[in-house]
């Protein structure tokens, strides 16, 4: 990696920014990154309210606390490590990534020499022959913690103790190490039969002062700066009083319920990953958090029931995946007439799309800040703040008991 002299910023450079595919601004300087994202949310967004100055990073590299390295074996028998180029299953090799968290692209160089003395080959998707596929690493932001996951392709996994007892001597920082058996033909990284090996099987992370359990297979923000900013503009948002009841949909592992149950008289959380909701009952236990109920429903389907039972909710936080809410979801909560929405997206072109369909229907949209949660990429995400225009508070918000 070498620095630009050139810009201002002290950007980096990365070598394989066009095999990998991974980051399709990075040979932009950080400015403007920012730049191109504001313009898309304004150009989709400023019919609705005025769009605030997107919320960039103090430092937009090395951000990713989950780092996953596909293991393959070059034409000279070399073991690399890396990621697939775009579209294709050839490894491109790589590392250090400039995105990724730099404790684990230094554990995955280190598993990358170990394999030889190990006598450990790389699975070869073609032949099926070979054990290791992929390793993921998963690391806590401020608790340190580290979880390294070997996915292999059998469970018969020879001298693993002494391969564990080599990782450990030169990598004492690991705070936990399992086995994960994928041995089907599949673009999933994991497979379904995990094995502890080393530690707790699970690292625990802190996100504005509530912990949260991450195992190999929960889903987790990957940024944790920028997602403390977006939940703390997400709960800025909702201007909350205190004495709100309110449903936080596709809640994934319940992180926002969890974190705004401070704030409010009671949070629902629905999601439809069961593995999710099962998550997020442990956080809220793990976190003494009382008003916070997890529903494992379809969040549509979810909506349209509390719509059909009348059931008074003061606040919807929303942040459905890149396809946008539903009909179904929107129309039922047109239907429930929630004073305040907070739709958290991360895909600004079915964000507009969900907004022009509640615009239609009594709501206003106050106002939307961008958050750049993945510099480097493309992506960007947007909190927005929207209002029924008449203020249904007449009501006797009442608590509902589940
Ligand atoms: N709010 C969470 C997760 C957001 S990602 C966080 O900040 O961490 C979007 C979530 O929506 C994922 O967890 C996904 O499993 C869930 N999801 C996708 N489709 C859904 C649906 N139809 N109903 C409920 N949840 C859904």
């Amino acid at each position: 990696m070498k620095t630009d002299k050139n810009n201002t910023s002290n950007r980096l450079n990365c070598s394989v920014v066009n095999k990998c595919g991974g980051c399709q601004l990075q040979h932009y300087s950080y400015e403007k990154q920012l730049e191109e994202k504001q313009k898309q949310v304004n150009t989709l967004l400023d019919k609705f309210c005025k769009v605030e100055k997107i919320i960039g990073m103090e430092n937009p590299y090395y951000y990713r606390n989950k780092v996953h390295a596909v293991f393959d074996t070059d034409k000279k028998g070399n073991v690399i490590s890396g990621v697939y180029e775009a579209g294709t299953h050839r490894v491109v090799p790589i590392d250090s990534c400039l995105i990724e968290d730099q404790r684990a692209d230094k554990i995955i160089v280190t598993i990358r020499g170990m394999l030889k003395s190990f006598k450990i080959r790389t699975y070869n998707e073609d032949t099926k022959v070979g054990l290791l596929r992929h390793v993921l690493i998963r690391t806590g932001h401020k608790s340190g913690e580290i979880m390294v996951v070997l996915v292999l392709a059998s469970h018969i996994f020879p001298s693993k103790k002494n391969f564990i007892k080599a990782l450990l001597k030169v990598h004492p920082e690991i705070t936990t190490i399992v086995m994960n058996v994928n041995n089907k033909k599949t673009s999933m990284v994991l497979g379904e039969r995990e094995q502890v090996l080393y530690g707790k099987g699970y690292i625990e992370d802190t996100l504005s002062n509530k912990i949260f359990r991450i195992s190999p297979k929960s889903f987790y923000q990957v940024n944790s700066v920028q997602t403390e900013v977006l939940y703390s503009k997400a709960i800025e948002f909702a201007s909350l009083k205190g004495d709100e009841t309110i449903i936080d949909a596709y809640c994934g592992i319940g992180t926002i319920s969890i974190i705004v149950s401070d704030y409010v008289k009671n949070v629902i959380g629905v999601e439809l990953n069961r593995e999710a909701v099962k998550d997020s009952i442990t956080n809220a236990k793990r976190n003494k958090v009382k008003n916070a109920f997890f529903y494992n429903q379809d969040a549509g389907e979810f909506m349209k029931q509390i719509a059909l039972e009348k059931q008074l909710v003061d606040v919807v936080f929303l942040d459905p995946p890149r396809s946008g809410s539903t009909e179904q979801f929107l129309n039922s909560m047109v239907t429930m007439k929630p004073n305040k929405v907070v739709y958290i997206s991360c895909n600004p072109v079915t964000l507009e799309r969900d907004l022009a369909y509640l615009v239609k229907r009594g709501y206003e949209v106050k106002k939307a800040v961008p958050v750049d949660m993945f510099p480097g990429t493309k992506h960007v995400e947007t909190v927005v703040s929207i209002s029924h225009k008449k203020n249904r508070h007449a009501y006797q918000c009442k608590c509902v008991v589940w």
